[in-house]
């Protein structure tokens, strides 16, 4: 029969209580003394498997979200721990990382493109298409406008550097070197990320 991991976790503490107790001569005791054992917190929670979001090291995290109960209400994260099947972390993670359910529920994350427009002094929230057509515009324009084919001794350079590219780096190797292809193919030599490790 396969035992899922909350599952192992429930029947083990509801054991363990059990022996114990029986163990110390007060048989019958452990019956009511397991009866008594909180629900596992997670055992309704729906459990996603991520990446942390932090840095290069990239480990993975499980992510659980559950609703209140009431109809139609939206899940919400309650928990985020270290996934102990991943390679990279083997559940562990960094205090940044273990503190990622902060960060989730931050009121000042940022979820959704900002843009301010000329001559203001806030930001308004925009649509992802129209900040996509901004920033493609923008590029282009400034491209177009201070490309280098060539510098002053005739050599070939192709550079483009007058904009540069923020990347994330908790990407995967693949995500990565697309990346990287895409926009050195521009002529961009900027390329960063938030990667300090
Ligand atoms: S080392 Fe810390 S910040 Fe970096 S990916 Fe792992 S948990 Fe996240």
């Amino acid at each position: 029969m396969a035992v899922s991991r909350r599952q192992f976790m429930k029947v083990s503490a509801a054991g363990l209580a059990a022996s114990s107790v029986g163990a110390l001569g007060f048989i019958g005791a452990g019956e009511g003394l397991a009866a008594g054992v909180r629900p596992y917190r997670l055992e309704k929670a729906t459990e996603t498997r991520n990446t942390c979001p932090y840095c290069a090291v990239a480990c993975g995290v499980l992510v659980y979200s559950a609703t209140d109960g009431t109809k139609d209400a939206k899940p919400k994260v309650i928990h985020i721990e270290g996934d102990s099947d991943n390679p990279i972390n083997r559940g562990t993670l960094c205090p940044r990382g273990a503190a990622s359910l902060g960060f989730m529920h931050s009121p000042n994350r940022l979820q959704y493109p900002m843009h301010r427009k000329p001559g203001s002094d806030k930001f308004e929230r925009v649509t992802w298409d129209f900040a996509m057509e901004r920033i493609a515009k923008l590029a282009k324009e400034d491209r177009d406008k201070n490309f280098v084919a060539k510098n002053r001794d005739g050599v070939t350079v192709n550079r483009w550097l007058t904009t540069g590219f923020f990347a994330g780096s908790s990407c995967s190797n693949e995500a990565g070197y697309l990346t990287y292809k895409a926009i050195r193919s521009t002529g961009i030599l900027a390329l960063e990320d938030q990667a300090r490790i």
